[in-house]
């Protein structure tokens, strides 16, 4: 790359020209932790603006190559116009400096600690239970702190605990290029601790798996695919706990759908129904009701039931239940039951059927 088109170190680490070191340390911090590789996965750009926030500060960070980089800018490192350039080991001084910021902000401080994990757990209720609400009892297993070293992973007591190889990080990080990887360390199996130190109840692994009993509240009218979160309740680590998130799937109902708040149900009727008048049935969260269907309808409309629906989620009163009456046609019949239908066909005139008296006529129009 051309050093013209670099940007400056100090504009790039967004510090004046005459910041002190630890204003560029604190600079740099905060920007490596914004742009790290590890919480930016596969992000290109932000893994550029990575290595060009560490170069500055490498550049910076070293009294000499910032007295340079004042006096030349650039090209003071820039190896085809005189310059030193910039290899691995220029990186090497600010990987420790790295490993440092990355504990803070992974949590990583005091032995093999993690980040608090957070769980998920999948509960299943049914249409009616979504409806009107319930409770429920789940039991799920947890990692819990060991009661005896409370995370430590080390027997209380006992002095100097730490794994002298890897100072009791449970883990030995090398630089490569620009990043610092890490592999669990050989010699503590990655607990951080000595082997002699190991707390006894826990096995030097600082938690326990526990089953855990809670009561979930669901709240009536609760829509599918809601999560409700209970703060704390995912895994214990000495960095915190993490959260439980109940994810709510509600099982299909035989004979209802849901849209929102409305309920929807089908309801097939006869023919004679339909055409005489009826009255019907029909289901309802709370049982059956009577519906009285009125002489000529037609298939496909639309009753609606005021307030059988489900609570309003997060808002005031019931939503409704529609109920769709179908005409059902009967697909095998007697002779007897012909023989009266061919009659009945007989007998009905054109001003039985109005809908298709239009059609017809409109058909006729269409072709003459
Ligand atoms: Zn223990
Ligand atoms: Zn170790």
């Amino acid at each position: 790359m051309a050093s013209a088109e670099k940007r400056d170190y100090y504009e790039v680490l967004g510090v004046e020209r005459s910041a002190s070191a630890d204003e560029l340390k604190r600079a740099y911090k905060q920007l490596a932790i914004k742009f790290h590789p590890d919480r930016n996965p596969d992000d290109k750009q932000a893994e550029e603006e990575f290595k060009r926030v560490s170069e500055a500060y490498a550049a910076l960070s070293d009294p000499d190559k910032r007295r340079r980089y004042d006096q030349l800018g650039h090209a003071a490192f820039d190896p085809n116009r005189g310059g030193t350039g910039f290899d691995a080991a220029d990186f090497a001084g600010i990987g420790e400096i790295l490993e440092g910021f990355l504990d803070d902000m992974f949590g990583r401080r005091g032995g093999a600690s993690r980040l608090p994990k957070d769980l998920r757990y999948n509960l299943d209720i049914s249409f009616e239970e979504a409806a009107l609400g319930t409770e429920r009892l789940i039991e799920y297993e947890r990692s819990e702190l060991c009661t005896q070293c409370k995370g430590a992973r080390a027997e209380p007591g006992v002095p100097i605990p730490e794994c002298p190889a890897c100072r009791g990080r449970g883990e030995v990080r090398f630089q490569r290029g620009f990043f610092a990887t890490s592999r669990p360390c050989f010699s503590c199996e990655g607990s951080g601790v000595r082997a002699e130190a190991r707390c006894k109840l826990c096995e030097g692994k600082g938690s326990v798996p526990q089953k855990q009993t809670l009561r979930v509240k669901i709240p009536a009218g609760v829509e599918n695919g809601a999560v409700r979160t209970l703060s704390g309740m995912g895994e214990e680590t000495p960095a915190g706990n993490g959260d439980l998130h109940v994810h709510v799937s509600i099982k299909a109902h035989p004979l209802f759908t849901r849209e929102g708040a409305d309920i929807l149900c089908e309801v097939p009727v006869s023919f004679p129904q339909a055409a005489l008048g009826a009255t019907l049935e029909v289901p309802t969260l709370e049982g059956k009701v009577s519906m009285r269907l009125p002489p000529g309808t037609q298939s496909g409309r639309v009753f609606r039931l005021r307030g059988k629906g489900l609570p309003v989620f997060g808002g005031y009163g019931k939503g409704d239940e529609l109920v769709k009456v179908t005409v059902e046609v009967p697909e095998k019949l007697t002779p007897r039951q012909r023989e009266l239908l061919e009659e009945l066909s007989h007998e009905m005139g054109a001003g039985t059927h109005p809908q298709q008296q239009t059609f017809l006529d409109k058909l006729r129009g269409l072709f003459e």
